[in-house]
């Protein structure tokens, strides 16, 4: 099995963080995933943006959801090309004539809780984008994942943060996994063992890993034989992937 590249956040230590641009490229690498992150606006908009405010990384202040879709479109994002943070709209426009597939991260407001009523709202809004059919959804939310569940049929992926896998322990969650129909499972690639994969897909579920951003944790990632794993750096995973795959006599 080879590992699946996502560029997360359209890549963001090669385009900057949630990017136009590094969303553009990612659609013309030979990735099999674009990872990002979404936000309700207050008039009803879909941005695709990592933090719930723009605080971080543009030139703007504000809670995304308490700004209306042309407050954020105002904004410029640091390390682009003087470019405004996308709508979900948008990004299904980029990628529809590419093959890279979709992975929607939702994620929680500014008070860490998830959005009411979100989640129905970006399946609707992947499906007018004629997007849905290639999106498999993450989340580090428990509340959000039995949502996603029960409004699509589509893949669903448990992102485990360190906390909750250092207080739950892998046992517990991969209870918890199987209960809520979640089939696949990301450690974060720093903590991810072969010990960790193995007893993951012991448990019958799939193992994958989020942010391997270094030639290191990369490598350990293939080795692992992750099912995917996110990448801020999509163009050296890939030279890393090739690296390995030659390493092990695959093509
Ligand atoms: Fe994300």
């Amino acid at each position: 099995m080879k590992t699946r590249i996502a560029s997360h956040r359209g890549g963001t230590l090669e385009y900057g963080d949630s990017t136009p641009s590094g969303f553009a490229a990612t659609a013309r690498m030979a990735v099999e995933e674009v990872e990002f992150d979404v936000h309700p606006t207050a008039d009803g908009a879909i941005v695709v943006h990592h933090d719930a405010t723009l605080d971080r990384t543009t030139d703007t202040a504000g809670v995304i959801a308490e700004m209306t879709l042309a407050q954020v479109k105002r904004a410029r994002i640091d390390y682009s090309p003087a470019e405004a943070p996308l709508t979900l709209e948008e990004l299904c426009a980029i990628f529809r004539p590419s093959p890279v597939d979709f992975r929607c991260e939702i994620k929680s407001g500014s008070d860490r809780r998830p959005y009411a009523d979100f989640v129905p709202k970006v399946v609707a809004c992947l499906e007018r984008g004629a997007m849905l059919e290639r999106t498999g959804f993450s989340s580090f939310d428990y509340e959000t994942l039995c949502e996603l569940k029960a409004a699509s049929g589509r893949p669903v992926l448990w992102l485990v943060s360190p906390d909750v896998l250092y207080h739950l322990g892998l046992r517990a969650i991969c209870d918890l996994a199987r209960a809520i129909g979640v089939p696949e499972l990301a450690l974060s690639a720093r903590l991810a063992r072969a010990e960790e994969a193995a007893f993951i897909r012991g448990e019958g579920l799939d193992f994958g890993v989020w942010g391997a951003h270094d030639r290191a944790t990369l490598r350990n990632a293939f080795g692992i034989g992750a099912k995917v794993l996110t990448s801020d750096r999509p163009s050296l995973a890939l030279l890393c992937r090739d690296a390995f795959l030659a390493e092990e006599g695959r093509p």
